[in-house]
């Protein structure tokens, strides 16, 4: 990587990604759908391909030499994912599968702990199913209630709207940070220092959040902070749920088995302390040190700068996108990641999906997996692009192309 004064030269570091060198039908592949999942560093490749062809071995269970190199590297991710996150301690830092297991995990936990019958929970009208279904089953279960704050058609969360319904009955609100559907940024610090003048706790699904921008849990004061490997450029099957302490403490486990014990027996087990307690079984090991070099990796560019370029990238996509005819952005939130969805008119975005795949483009089309979003503008799909640091305004500029190309086609 080339440090400049003012950041890195991010057309140098998307040679970092062999997958970005790739032809798609012949044509050479723009990949415009991070949001769904991130292409992967050559550091993260090299890292789990070390550890599987030279250094494998399983965690915490033995004295062996190769044992205690995983469990060390194991742990080492742990300490680095804490301070990214600016988290007080490793131990708040527990590894799940991704952002809808660390979702389901709380939901379970902290519904079995803290929710009863009559307990309020709040979402948003713009979550990712991930963020809805795990809080539906447990207001069936504890007979609770969800309530929805509702968006406006910019794609804003309508803040009169929450505040109305965050009431002393409110035991949890989860919010995502950045909608995956329409790139809105929400005002998380508001919401979780409104939710706490009420005494509730705060879920912040940052699955789109955490990749593009610097997160501080204590800051933001966020009660639980989660997000997925595979977005942050490290592998799919790892995700990261930051939890306060004293919460987590006071929540049962998830699943039982394996090293979340501290002494079994038919009479009674008892259990191991955080972050052990959350998690049973044989990990994900590789994809946890995997995890850690993405980590480093994205830590040396750095997110400050990672976010201003992604801005630029928005700024230029959005202007040139709005020059296509019949196009209609949905989601003109005044604070937005790099994510625009999108539809034309006549056309469904399966198609224009379809042949922009055989220009090269991947675009994601369908429900996004958040059909309340859909719903709102009254579609049933969208089309959308989702933009990362390896991506270029000459990529941009060759998308729109193609996109006035298929739409001239399939007019
Ligand atoms: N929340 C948001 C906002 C997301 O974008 C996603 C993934 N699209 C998820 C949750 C679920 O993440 P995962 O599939 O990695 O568990």
């Amino acid at each position: 990587m080339v440090q400049q004064n003012n950041g890195p030269d991010f057309s140098l570091l998307r040679n970092d990604f062999p997958m970005l060198d790739k032809s798609m039908h012949g044509k050479p592949l723009i990949y415009f759908d991070t949001a769904a999942t991130a292409q992967k560093p050559s550091a993260v490749i090299d890292a789990v391909n070390n550890f599987y062809k030279n250094a494998y071995g399983t965690v915490h269970r033995a004295v062996y030499e190769l044992s205690v190199y995983a469990t060390q590297q194991y742990q080492e991710t742990r300490k680095k994912v804490a301070a990214l996150l600016n988290a007080k301690s490793p131990e708040e830092i527990i590894y799940t599968r991704g952002t809808t297991e660390s979702i389901n995990l709380v939901a379970y936990s902290f519904g079995k702990a803290f929710i009863n019958p009559g307990d309020e929970i709040l979402i948003t009208e713009l979550e990712h199913h991930s963020n809805i279904v795990p809080w539906q089953i447990l207001c069936e279960d504890r007979k609770a209630v969800l309530k929805v704050v509702p968006i406006n058609d910019q794609g804003e969360l309508i803040m009169d709207e929450f505040s109305k319904l965050l009431t002393k009955k409110t035991k949890l609100v989860a919010v995502a940070h950045t909608s995956n559907a329409l790139g809105t940024v929400n005002p998380i610090k508001e919401i979780i220092s409104a939710a706490h003048q009420k005494g509730a706790k705060v879920l912040v699904d940052g699955a789109q959040a955490a990749p593009h921008r610097p997160i501080d849990v204590q800051d933001l004061d966020a009660d639980f902070y989660v997000f997925s490997g595979h977005k942050f450029y490290g592998p799919t099957g790892i995700g990261i749920l930051y939890g306060k302490a004293d919460l987590l403490n006071q929540m049962p486990p998830y699943q039982g088995g394996g090293d979340m014990i501290e002494k079994v027996t038919f009479e009674k087990t008892t259990y191991n302390v955080l972050p052990m307690k959350f998690e049973a079984g044989t990990p994900m090991i590789a994809e946890v040190i995997g995890l850690g070099a993405a980590v480093d990796y994205i830590e040396k560019i750095g997110l400050g700068f990672i976010h201003s370029y992604e801005q630029e990238l928005l700024q230029h996509a959005t202007q040139a996108i709005s020059g296509v005819n019949g196009l209609h952005i949905i989601g003109n939130a005044k604070e937005k990641e790099a994510i625009i969805s999108f539809h034309v008119d006549g056309l469904h975005p399966l198609d224009l999906g379809t042949m922009l795949d055989l220009r090269g483009v991947a675009i994601r089309t369908g429900h996004l997996c958040a059909q309340p979003v859909m719903r709102h503008f009254n579609i049933s799909a969208t089309a959308r692009i989702s933009l990362a640091f390896y991506n270029t305004k000459e990529e941009i500029d060759t998308f729109i192309a193609a996109l006035n190309d298929v739409i001239k086609m399939l007019r």
